[in-house]
């Protein structure tokens, strides 16, 4: 049983060929970016109407296959920005008419959990889902993924691409930051916010922005502090979740878990609570179409095969993790 993927919840078109054995025989994707400013969802738009047909046509030649050989198509349902999501549910299910075949919609948050955990061999571990949009801590408890932690109001990467950009760098920042950050010396003292299990990044943006109005300090340690900061907010909740749950097994997930000091502070956590921590590989942590192809065998699977009309389906902007019914564990 073979798949097509598609997602388009933000910058990222992308298309994923998965089949039941967990084998990922396609991951191909064209992201919106920008010289300066952030995501307008309208050009985002207008991005993935111009790469459907073309990322579509190059997964299918990156695994050696053709149309007729996909069972079905997946597409991400959300969370994500609506006039995005339905441009790939529009591919998807123009290729389901085209082909006669059925069509799964998943949640695209635990798509990157599962593709974490298809990837890393673990059986159930804390994500730290660190993305532009999202930031959560989420783990399987009691029939369900849970949200054990989250961001009271942006998400990381839109913390860090809005730094950026009003520093006068375009999207995405994250990586600049990143780069800058390489070349920061002193740590400047920012607020610190854990609130429970949850973070928030809003109050440290403006701090942040002042600073840099100020013309006291360096972009470079501006850049440092902020990921010293916010990378140790959400290492912190990631092991109160893990001590929690009792689990001993991190996976991360997300854009923004591509940053390699997240990654080396996330191990040295593990280490220290004799867990492990498994960071996939970039092209799996951006967004990108084999985690949605893989949840879509996950979920195709578990309903043996059973699907919904294609007219009963529509894109889901808002839908929440612990609002999804896992069949599948
Ligand atoms: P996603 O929404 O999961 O595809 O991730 C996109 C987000 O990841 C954007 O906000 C980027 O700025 C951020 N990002 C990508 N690479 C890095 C990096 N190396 N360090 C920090 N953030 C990054
Ligand atoms: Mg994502």
């Amino acid at each position: 049983m073979i798949t097509l993927g598609i997602e388009s919840t933000a910058h990222t078109f992308g298309v994923g060929i998965v089949n039941d054995k967990g084998k990922i025989l396609a991951n191909v994707k064209d992201s919106y970016t920008t010289e300066k400013g952030g995501i307008h969802p309208s050009e985002a738009k207008k991005h993935h109407q111009t790469a459907a047909d073309k990322i579509v046509h190059e997964a299918l030649n990156e695994a050696k296959l053709s149309l007729k050989n996909i069972d079905f198509i997946t597409f991400s349902q959300g969370p994500g920005l609506a006039p995005c999501l339905l441009v790939g549910m529009e591919k998807a299910k123009q290729l389901c008419r085209e082909l006669k075949i059925p069509l799964v919609g998943v949640n695209h948050c635990i798509a990157h959990l599962e593709i974490g955990s298809l990837l890393s061999k673990a059986k159930d571990p804390v994500l730290l889902y660190a993305s532009g949009a999202n930031t959560q801590i989420i783990a399987y408890d009691g029939g369900k993924y849970r949200i054990f932690g989250e961001t009271l109001d942006q998400g990381i990467g839109n913390f860090l691409d809005a730094f950026a950009r009003y520093m006068g760098m375009g999207f995405p920042g994250g990586p600049k930051i990143a780069a800058l950050a390489e070349n920061g010396k002193n740590y400047i003292e920012l607020p610190y916010v854990v609130k429970g299990m949850d973070v928030s990044f809003g109050g440290i943006l403006t701090n942040l922005k002042q600073k840099f109005d100020s013309k006291k300090f360096s972009m470079e340690d501006l850049s440092y502090s902020a990921q010293e900061t916010v990378f140790a907010m959400l290492t912190e909740v990631s092991e109160r979740a893990m001590a929690h749950c009792e689990k001993n097994e991190l996976v991360l997930g997300g854009g923004v878990a591509c940053n390699t000091r997240l990654q080396k502070m996330a191990k040295i956590m593990c280490e220290e609570r004799n867990a492990r921590c498994f960071v996939p590989e970039n092209q799996f942590l951006l967004d990108n179409g084999a985690m949605i192809a893989w949840l879509g065998i996950l979920k195709y699977k578990s309903n043996k095969g059973k699907t919904e009309a294609l007219n009963k389906i529509d894109i889901r902007p808002y839908e929440r993790t612990d609002d999804v019914e896992v069949g599948w564990k």
